[in-house]
């Protein structure tokens, strides 16, 4: 099999069939090479229903959790999206197809530096990364329609739901550091609405209004 049946039997078995149904994620999710943001070694496994480890420790999600998370963000194209914690730069891509601007935010320099020379060259130039704290969002380019985080927090950052814009989505697992809820908050005026989508395991959001580092 190669990488492009690989891609197509995720997207059937895992994505569909397991009850993903926004257009715009599935077509992104059969656009973006996933085998590209994993090393080598592990790019036969790329499609696979499971997170795969990434470099310092950390992971790139499981392809459900990438389509759920952007299908709980109902983007329709031409938003503002921000996402914190970069990693490979798969849900960066993802989000990249479907939104106008994509601003990512991870902490560790040589994950943000390996995203952003590998988004460079899949083309994805309206993905913008920086390395820093992502708890503490990224002022300068809010209000987003969108906002993502890919690390478990033991509670919502209230940065990230301030710079959130009204009508605007933001998904965030919140719970211990073994296992967390997926909330899905929805800004209405002043008023956010929090919605629990199902249970999740992240790597830990480590910063300001997340964990502290040991
Ligand atoms: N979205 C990634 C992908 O598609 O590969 C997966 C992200 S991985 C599960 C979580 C990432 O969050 C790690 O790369 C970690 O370094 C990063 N991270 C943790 N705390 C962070 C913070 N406060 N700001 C930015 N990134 C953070």
């Amino acid at each position: 099999m190669d990488f492009a049946d690989m891609k197509n039997k995720m997207l059937e078995e895992q994505i569909r069939g397991k009850g993903i149904k926004d257009e715009f994620v599935l077509a992104a999710m059969s656009k973006v090479p996933r085998h590209r943001f994993v090393e080598e070694s592990l790019q036969e496994q790329a499609y696979n229903d499971y997170p795969l480890p990434i470099f310092g420790g950390q992971t790139i999600s499981q392809p459900y959790m990438v389509a759920l998370m952007t299908e709980c963000l109902q983007l329709k194209g031409g938003e503002k999206v921000l996402e914190v914690g970069t990693g490979s730069g798969y849900q960066a891509a993802i989000l990249a197809e479907i939104a106008d601007k994509v601003y990512s935010i991870e902490r560790d320099p040589h994950l943000a530096r390996a995203a952003c020379e590998l988004l460079n060259e899949l083309n994805y130039v309206n993905v913008i990364i920086k390395v820093g704290d992502g708890t503490l969002g990224w002022r300068e380019f809010a209000p987003f329609d969108g906002i993502i985080v890919t690390a478990g927090s033991p509670v919502v950052p209230q940065p990230l739901q301030e710079q959130l814009r009204d009508g605007g989505r933001l998904v965030v697992p919140v719970g211990s550091s073994s296992f967390q809820n997926l909330m899905c908050i929805e800004r209405k005026g002043s008023k956010l609405k929090s919605q629990e989508v199902c249970g999740c395991t992240f790597v830990p959001l480590i910063g300001n209004h997340g964990w502290k580092q040991e």
